[in-house]
């Protein structure tokens, strides 16, 4: 037996609107997965408690699918949910691989149902895993904890400090008192550092080479993963690194590995500085890239590697709305 979901919405309550809404929603599910009636045992309608003018499965029904047994039910008020929103399951004998289908603007989790999602992403820099983190918390509406700004911010500390990245028992000295905070303003991760938000100056480029070594101290890495984890337990949310889904949280239930040539990373790398007014050579770019994606894979604790159970996506081809929607659908079908 396949399950095959969908979802679609309605702008009101109303029996033509839902007839409608509840046709298209079945037609499409019918179409993509190349079923006859006699495939399907079953199809069984949830719709939020602000849809009572018509029943779903009377809508079913009446488009034609009259061959199998039809249910519908309300679902409880939950706080945040998409409004006038019809959701379906639809049963079919044989194993298939189901293509599930969301209409009107639904193709969006319940906010119970968000609430302990945590979503890994990890791979190399430039590999558009931070854009795609960002995209992929805005549309679930969860936070984005962006770790690498924290290991940057240690390389900062370092820098302000004198201490060189290489000399292991400073740099543990330092990160045993470091006052680091990462806090949220309007959705965004505001990185706090002694009091004073250096969000932006932990980008700038000679910090990317320092957090890579910085990275590398046991002592920095215990601290960060700690705060790391603590951040994740209490709340849903998606990180992005190097080692989330194979140290930090190695039992999260969505890991994906994004990764892309190193020149389409130098590529991104060298747009990204240029639009911030550094001036760069897009050579050096890629020779950062590699030394900093070889110091990192190679590095003794924690280093950056796939995990096992992680989806592969290599973004060289892809823009970032594919890379996005890839993701989306990737976690929406294993909800
Ligand atoms: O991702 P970003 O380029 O900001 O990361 C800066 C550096 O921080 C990386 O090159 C890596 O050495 C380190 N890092 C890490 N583990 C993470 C995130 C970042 O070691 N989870």
């Amino acid at each position: 037996m396949t399950a095959i979901r969908g979802a679609t919405t309605v702008n009101s309550d109303t029996p033509e609107e839902i007839k409608a809404a509840v046709k298209e929603l079945l037609c499409a599910i019918r179409e993509k997965n190349n079923l006859s009636s006699e495939n399907i045992i079953c199809i069984m309608f949830s719709s939020t408690g602000d849809i009572r003018s018509f029943y779903p499965a009377k809508a079913a029904r009446e488009a034609g699918f009259d061959g199998c047994a039809l249910f519908s039910s309300l679902e409880p008020p939950i706080q945040g949910a998409l409004p006038l929103c019809i959701r379906v399951m639809v049963l079919c004998h044989g194993k298939f691989k189901a293509e599930h289908v969301y209409l009107r603007g639904a193709k969006r989790l319940r906010r119970d149902i968000t609430s302990n999602l945590v979503v890994a992403l990890d791979g190399p820099a430039g590999s558009g895993k931070s854009t795609a983190a960002k995209a992929l918390a805005k549309h679930f509406n969860i936070l984005y904890l962006d770790t690498g700004a924290m290991y940057r911010a240690c390389a900062l500390k370092c820098l302000n400090s004198g201490i060189s990245p290489e000399d292991g028992k400073a740099v543990a000295n330092m990160v045993k008192n470091i006052d680091l905070k990462i806090e949220y303003s309007e959705g965004k991760q505001v990185t706090v550092l002694d009091g004073k938000d250096v969000s932006l100056d932990i980008r700038k480029p000679e910090i990317s080479d320092m957090a890579s070594k910085v990275s590398a101290n046991s002592a920095v890495r215990e601290k960060m993963v700690q705060m790391q984890r603590k951040i994740a337990s209490s709340m849903p949310c998606v990180l992005d690194g190097r080692d989330i889904g194979t140290n930090v949280l190695p039992d999260a239930e969505y890991k994906f590995y994004i990764t892309a040539s190193s020149g389409v990373r130098a590529m991104r790398r060298f747009a990204e500085e240029k639009a911030k007014g550094y001036d760069i050579d897009i050579k050096k770019v890629e020779a950062d890239i590699i030394a900093r994606d070889k110091r990192d894979s190679e590095r003794e604790i924690a280093p950056l590697r796939m995990a096992e159970d992680a989806i592969l996506v290599d973004t060289s081809d892809m823009t970032e709305q594919q890379v996005v929607e890839f993701l989306v659908n990737k976690i929406q079908e294993k909800v």
